[in-house]
């Protein structure tokens, strides 16, 4: 309950920032338009989803098999896999293969997985200095914050305010340009890659055929923190399998426009295991942590199941009428918008996160944008309805409705009572469960049935 109160009021500071509005406004509305472009590229855009999304479904259906398979793959070429129930198991080994590389500094390309294991705070509590080495991530880093959206953590800053954030943590002119300012994070950042022990990244995709983990990025910096430490840890969520790498040729370019409608992502890396014997670079050793942490049960739940086969593109986000209003921090999750008020529920406890499924307009937008064709609002409908089945609704709102139901089933009785008792009544009851802010109408002096009765005489 706590979780849905403090959802409420910072929904409803949020949604009345206008800076803040301005900011998501800007930054959706240049997002929308590459997206039309990166679409207008392909002939049939509608087939290559459908063909992403039999894929998925088909990997869904045979995750076990194929995870096993990937296992069996990458240990040939030469990597370790290690399997994490849950965000302490995945910390633990990657804490552990840090301390035996005698770390002192880790460089950190864009994951999620990151994020919902909060790998940063649990390694610099064992004296690990862990730098994002993404632009946006690195941003937030600095600025003591977490990733606002999947895709372009700092959405929420306009390069004013990342100026200014510079200029206070590393006395940067207050008023470098964007290109000025990337520049600084370059050489900042180059020295970082040079003195890190140990690199670590996640996974777009995890190839079960050949065995190699891809990493789709623009900056480069996920592969120089691959291949320059001596150690490479991938940490990486069990929905992420391929097939095969055949698949990338639908997937990358997929990704790519729903993503930040590019048509393909500047850096499309493969990583096949450590450095081998006649290879001259790369990380003498690598480890794969497979994390499960709540994923098995959205995998138990044959409905839910159907969320395994998202590839984090964050359209869902981006075309989300309520995330636009209410910003990505609102959720207080690691997934937000559409999609992660489908999974968080689930990946974490029902009872506290259930609120973020009615959260929802229900509009369908996150349908028609999802590249894998995902029914997110069947499944937020889903959530809801097992949240009526758990007896999870707060007691206000099943008083409200137990009382709307008696008067409604008992027509009469209802008709006792004159139009501005109704509206005074149906305001109290509107004001307690959906908030001021919803307006409704107010009840004719007449009913219906008075009104039918006197024209009839
Ligand atoms: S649910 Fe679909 S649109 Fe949303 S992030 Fe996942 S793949 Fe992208």
């Amino acid at each position: 309950m706590q979780s849905a109160k403090s959802f409420l009021a910072s929904a409803e500071k949020v949604a009345f920032d206008i800076d803040h509005r301005e900011k998501i406004k800007f930054n959706i509305s240049r997002y929308d338009s590459a997206v039309e472009k990166g679409k207008s590229r392909y002939r049939d855009i509608e087939l290559a989803k459908l063909r992403a999304a039999r894929i998925k479904r088909k990997v869904v259906d045979n995750l076990p098999g194929l995870l096993l398979q990937f296992e069996r793959s990458i240990t040939k070429n030469g990597a370790k896999v290690y399997w994490a129930e849950n965000a302490v198991d995945a910390v633990k080994i990657a804490a552990h293969f840090a301390r035996e590389a005698n770390a002192k500094t880790l460089v950190k390309s864009k994951s999620m997985i990151t994020e919902e294991i909060e790998l940063n705070d649990h390694l610099e509590k064992n004296g690990i200095e862990s730098i994002e080495t993404d632009l946006g991530e690195f941003i937030v880093q600095v600025a003591g914050e977490k990733p606002y959206h999947i895709v372009t953590p700092a959405m929420h800053k306009s390069k004013e305010d990342v100026a200014e954030l510079f200029h206070k943590h590393f006395n940067t002119p207050v008023n470098s340009t964007p290109e000025e300012m990337t520049l600084f994070v370059r050489k900042y950042l180059r020295k970082k890659f040079l003195d890190a022990d140990v690199g670590v990244n996640g996974a777009n995709f995890l190839i079960a055929e050949e065995g190699a983990v891809a990493v789709t990025e623009n900056e480069g910096n996920a592969l120089l923190s691959a291949s320059m430490p001596k150690l490479q840890i991938v940490i990486a969520g069990m929905e992420k399998i391929l097939p095969s790498i055949d698949d990338l040729d639908l997937f990358w370019p997929l990704l790519a426009a729903h993503g930040t409608g590019q048509q393909i992502t500047v850096y499309n890396n493969l990583f096949f295991g450590p450095r081998k014997k006649n290879e001259k670079d790369g990380p003498g050793k690598m480890i794969v942590i497979l994390v499960d942490n709540g994923r098995t049960k959205l995998y138990d739940d044959s409905t839910i199941r159907e969320s395994l086969a998202c590839i984090r593109c964050g359209a869902c986000l981006n075309g989300c009428p309520v995330y636009k209003n209410i910003g990505g921090y609102t959720y207080n999750t690691t997934y937000s918008g559409p999609i992660g008020a489908v999974i968080t529920p689930h990946l974490k406890d029902f009872k506290e996160f259930k609120h973020l499924s009615f959260a929802s307009t229900l509009c369908g937008k996150c349908v028609e944008v999802c590249p894998v064709k995902i029914p997110l609002t069947e499944l937020l409908l889903y959530n809801r309805d097992l949240a009526g089945k758990m007896d999870l609704a707060p007691v206000k709102e099943k008083v409200a409705l137990s009382a709307s139901t008696f008067f409604l089933l008992h027509r009469k009785l209802l008709d006792l009572f004159g139009g501005n008792i109704k509206t005074v009544f149906m305001k109290i009851i509107n004001d307690s469960v959906f908030g001021k802010k919803r307006k409704l109408r107010d009840f004719p002096k007449m009913s219906f049935t008075k009104q039918w009765t006197k024209n009839k005489d």
